[in-house]
Formats: C-alpha cells, structure tokens, sequence
C-alpha cells in the first residue's frame, strides 16, 4: 500500500469516527483480496472478523486506531484461510487491543489437506490460546445459546447467531480439500436490521465443493438486509436458493483490484442483480482474460490463465466501488446508512426491500460538490482533478455531486492501487 493512500484512509477513518455515537456499526474493511470486518455495537463493544492477507495488519491495525478502538471484545474466524486470517497474530497482538473475551473458530476438526491454511491456523490458535470457543449451530436456526449477544442490558441488544460451521455436518465428500465448505457463518440482529455473515461459503457441487448454502436455505430465518458476498463473489457460491432465502437489499463484496482469481465473476454478480442486490465492493476486482482480446496500447494483457484485466462496476446494476465500507443503524430505526470512503458518498435506504425489487435509496447518493466530471457524449465520468478530464471537449463538459446515470467510472475514480 502507498503511504499517500495510507494517509488518506486514515483522514477519512476520522471523518468516519467522528459519525459514530449510539449506532451499530459494520465496517467492511478495505484489505483488497481477502476479508476484514468489524462490528462495533452503540454500547461500545468490538467484534473484529478476519483481518485479510499476511500485512494487511498495516491497513487494519491503523484503522482500529483511527476508530479508537483499542479493546477487542470478540474475535470471529470464518475458516483458517490466508485471505482471511493471515495476519490474525499481528491484529491480536496485546500492543494493538486488549480485553479479548473469546475467539469464535470451527474447532480443530475436521482438518483438511488445504496445506495453505495450516501455518496461519496454527500460529492463530497460538496466540488466543484459552480464549477459543468452537462455533455451534441449531438446525432451526433458533437458539441464542448458539451465539452471543452485545449490550446486553441495553433494551435493544445486538444479537450474534451461528448458523453454519464445518458444513453443519452436511460435507459429502469423503476428503474434502476445501477449507471453504467449512466457514463458519453468523446472523447479526439488530432491531429491524439484520446481516449475514460467512466467509468463503459455497454453494456449489463438484469436485472440490460441497453445496452447504442450499441445505443452510432450507432453515435460514430469512430476509437479511445485508450480505457479506461469500467466497469474494466467486462462481462457487451466491446461489439462487440462497440468495431467495435471504433476499438481501445490499451485498459487500470484499475484493482486490485485479486479484488473481477473477473475482467478483459473471455468473455470481448476474444472481445478486437478478435477485435485486445493490452490491458495494471494496475494489474493483478483475475478469478472466480468457476469451476477450484486451489489447490497450498494442499490449495483451492476458497472460496464462491468470485474469489480467480489471472489472469495473456497473451502474445500471446497481454495483458501486466503496473503498472502507461502513453500515449505520440506529436504534429502533427504519433505515440504515451506507458510508464508502473511495469516493466519499452516503446512502440511505429503508430497511424493508419491496417485494421483487431494488432496495429503496432514500437519499440520492452524494458526494463533494462538482466531484464528478464527463462528457455528455462519452460513456466514462471522472473525478475532477483527473488528467482525463482536462481533455474533455468544453461544449460536451459536465460535472456534479453525482456520477451520471448509466456510465462506468474511469480508473481514476478508484482508490488508486
Ligand atoms: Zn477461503
Ligand atoms: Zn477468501
């Protein structure tokens, strides 16, 4: 990460903190590929999810700071993958928070032959050591004796629930080699609010998966109003039973500008639009080059099998880049905010999803006054100050809080890499 980029995301974390105050708050932190989330109750007390890639402590530890969040209260693991708990040690450490209460994992078994999820797991368990509680669920979804909740003597608790881990038993191969099918997956509520939760969860059957978002379907107390995408936004997971038992009005995808893996994929990103899913990522991601002649410059860009060329969100799909990503609820309220800091914008949406349709935006989204520049016969917009936009002819030029209807944002409106 480039220091100008650091500092700037520590500027806006002050702007964040300083909105904070008596709101639930779910923080989809930006580590490109991989997960990092924090939860912060009105109470005050702190769960962190994950954390991202080995380094990604020296975006995550910076950002707990600039959000004054020196006790952990709880630690959540999804599943002993690099891209999600590769840093957990550099996190935890007693230099960064203190007070850790407990540490939710999948236990110790069943293990796998996932050879690049053993060192991190192992050097995890190390350092909360006495402090582990396995993630048990209830077929029915019902019990809060499996999960925990937050402010508890508040009269509106935040309530945490496990609904999957280690496959709810339903893992049909007989080696699995995939760390994936066992994430641990949870509910958070909170009044009319509620979020779901699951790491790299699949929802796919062959030879490397099992399919546990379909039987988790089945009993899933559903709608949600928000979705942590599964597995990044993979092919492999975000299937349509899923995705009609929880019937999101957003879902994070947690990705890195051009990853190695082509993700968010097609296939996944089609369901969430055609189940009315306004999605927000962390990144842009990247596409398979496979198939496409992406030439720029006389240069392919493809190479191998590695996708090379970045995905861009679409609008008309209701897909937005956010950079952090930070969800406000209030008590006993019947909307919630959506704050991106990549580019700056706030949106407000009513908790109730109508039937069949998009999330209601009850607030256009904004950002700074004139941030937004195009042209009115063009199919990109740019930020202001972009070399690009300089070039735009003065008889086409527009600019505004908002970017345009129906045009894909030029690199320069990303966070840069
Ligand atoms: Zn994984
Ligand atoms: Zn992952």
């Amino acid at each position: 990460m480039q220091a100008s980029r650091l500092i700037s995301k520590l500027l806006l974390g002050l702007s964040l903190s300083a909105l904070a105050g008596d709101t639930l708050q779910l923080h989809f932190i930006d580590v490109g590929q991989g997960d990092a989330e924090l939860l912060v109750s009105p109470g005050g007390q702190a769960v962190l999810i994950d954390g991202g890639l080995p380094g990604s402590d020296k975006i995550v530890n910076p950002y707990l700071q600039s959000h004054g969040i020196t006790r952990l209260d709880y630690y959540i693991v999804s599943h002993y993958h690099n891209d999600h708990i590769g840093c957990a040690t550099k996190i935890l450490s007693p230099n960064v928070v203190s007070g850790l209460q407990a540490a939710y994992d999948r236990g110790d078994t069943p293990t796998n032959t996932d050879s690049y999820a053993k060192a991190f797991a192992a050097d995890y368990r190390t350092a909360v050591s006495g402090k582990r509680i396995t993630a048990t669920t209830s077929p029915s979804g019902a019990a809060t004796s499996h999960g925990f909740v937050l402010d508890a003597s508040s009269n509106q608790p935040v309530v945490i629930e496990f609904v999957a881990a280690n496959g709810n038993g339903r893992i049909t191969k007989s080696t699995t080699i995939n760390e994936n099918d066992f994430s641990v997956a949870f509910v958070v509520r909170f009044g009319q609010f509620s979020a779901v939760l699951g790491g790299d969860l699949s929802g796919s059957n062959g030879s490397d998966y099992d399919d546990i978002e379909t039987s988790l379907a089945s009993t899933f107390p559903g709608p949600v109003t928000l979705y942590k995408v599964h597995h990044h936004g993979s092919r492999y997971s975000s299937n349509t039973n899923w995705l009609a038992a929880i019937n999101p009005i957003v879902g994070i995808i947690c990705c890195g500008t051009r990853n190695n893996y082509g993700l968010p994929e097609d296939g996944a990103l089609s369901r969430l639009a055609d189940y009315k899913v306004d999605t927000y990522w962390t990144e842009t991601g990247s596409k398979n080059a496979d198939n496409l002649a992406d030439v720029k410059g006389g240069v392919v860009l493809k190479s191998g099998s590695k996708p090379k060329v970045e995905r861009l969100p679409d609008a008309s799909k209701h897909q937005r880049v956010g950079g952090n990503i930070v969800v406000r609820v209030g008590p006993h309220s019947t909307t919630f905010d959506l704050v991106t800091d990549s580019p700056q914008t706030t949106n407000t949406y009513s908790l109730v999803k109508p039937k069949g349709d998009w999330g209601r935006l009850l607030s256009t989204p904004v950002g700074a006054p004139n941030e937004y520049v195009w042209s009115a016969v063009g199919v990109q917009y740019h930020v202001a100050d972009c070399p690009k936009a300089a070039l735009l002819s003065a008889k086409h030029r527009q600019q505004g809080s908002v970017p345009p209807q129906g045009m894909v944002p030029h690199s320069c409106v990303k966070p840069p890499a």
